[in-house]
């Protein structure tokens, strides 16, 4: 085993011993890549991957085509990555996609879709659980009219992130899918999250995307590689998806030192995701006790938990947790708790005692 693994083991445990118990709650984003994945990345055989020739990236396309049954798939370095190229395989300049109000694709990516792709961009409500109503979209599909951009795509997010990561089912996908057929436009899944809504709905990913063109899905949030998303689609589409990648500076070269962390993370981490939700649930009604919180643990069936704050103060209570060691997310409408791989059911133990005595000690109404 090389030295650098050992050393880096070694730096984790002093950092550890050196400081607070941190509970990060911020984001699954935050997770550590595990041993077994180290490990991977250590002896990952590696090629050059613009070449079509890293054996590591390969696999591990070949791996989430059939787990997806797509015929093919892209390593990207991001899912914003993934989606970009999806968007701009889908639609050409002047096309329109029709993305969710409350979707990353629409408010969360740089405004690439139009900066990047000259792509018109009409969002649609979504519903508390991120639907959407199948008449208004039917509504917003444009007629072919030379004053209209022509609607090429349709984004659909599961899990639905600000929409308490809730999973849509297989059903809900399909009777997207077949308005979009009826008028002849393309889906693509922004399934960043997907496994979690694969493992909460116990339904595979493939039926949660059958009938959509491509999906992506990312590598580096519950999965918890440290970096990289997959888009799976057609053969065709895949293709262009490539050359788009390539313009956006996505083509990486021995890249397959961090698909390397992917191939493990689909052979070892979906499973440990009901983990994940376990925590959220316990996480979820341990909040909804504390005096200045409302939260709603039947709102979030995954790993995603909301509440709002009621006492004046957020942002010192928010201080005051973080001074030791808890962190959650601030957002407009309130915060966000995630759960994933490194956080215990006793870390949640944990962070609900601080966070309980901090609003004790520290909320105002
Ligand atoms: C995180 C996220 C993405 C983008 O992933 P990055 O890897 O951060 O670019 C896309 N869609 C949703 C729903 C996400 O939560």
């Amino acid at each position: 085993m090389g030295s650098g693994y050992s050393e880096a083991k070694e730096n984790k445990k002093t950092q550890v011993n050196n400081s607070t118990r941190i509970v990060d709650l911020r984001s699954d984003t935050f997770t550590q890549p595990s041993p077994e994945m180290r490990e991977a990345i250590y002896k990952a055989e590696l090629g050059d991957d613009v070449f079509g020739e890293d054996p590591t990236v390969n696999r591990l396309e070949k791996m989430a085509a059939e787990i997806f049954e797509m015929e093919d798939a892209t390593f990207v370095a991001s899912g914003t990555m993934g989606n970009i190229a999806a968007a701009m395989t889908h639609c050409t300049r002047g096309d329109e996609m029709i993305v969710g109000e409350k979707s990353h694709m629409y408010n969360a990516e740089a405004g690439a879709a139009s900066a990047l792709g000259g792509i018109s961009v009409q969002s649609i409500a979504n519903d508390s659980r991120g639907m959407i109503d199948l008449d208004e979209l039917r509504s917003k599909i444009r007629p072919d009219n030379i004053h209209y951009p022509p609607t090429r795509l349709i984004g659909i997010e599961n899990t639905a992130n600000h929409c308490g990561g809730n999973a849509l089912t297989a059903e809900e996908v399909q009777s997207i899918v077949a308005v979009a057929k009826e008028r002849d436009v393309k889906v693509h899944v922004d399934g960043a999250r997907i496994f979690n809504a694969s493992v909460a709905l116990e339904t595979p990913v493939s039926q949660l995307v059958a009938g959509a063109d491509t999906a992506s899905f990312c590598l580096s949030k519950g999965l918890s590689c440290p970096v990289g998303s997959v888009l799976v689609g057609s053969h065709e589409d895949i293709e262009v998806a490539r050359r788009w990648r390539k313009a956006m500076g996505g083509g990486m070269r021995q890249v397959g030192i961090i698909a390397a962390a992917g191939i493990v993370a689909l052979e070892t981490m979906v499973s440990r995701l009901a983990e994940d939700h376990t925590n959220a649930r316990k996480l979820a009604v341990g909040l909804s006790n504390i005096e200045g919180i409302t939260c709603d643990p039947d709102s979030y069936p995954t790993n995603l938990v909301f509440c709002d704050v009621i006492a004046k103060n957020p942002s010192e209570i928010l201080q005051k947790m973080d001074e030791q060691g808890v962190k959650a997310l601030s957002l407009p409408g309130g915060w966000r708790l995630v759960t994933h791989y490194g956080i215990t059911s006793g870390d949640i133990d944990y962070a609900l005692d601080i966070i309980t005595n901090v609003f004790k000690e520290h909320a105002s109404f």
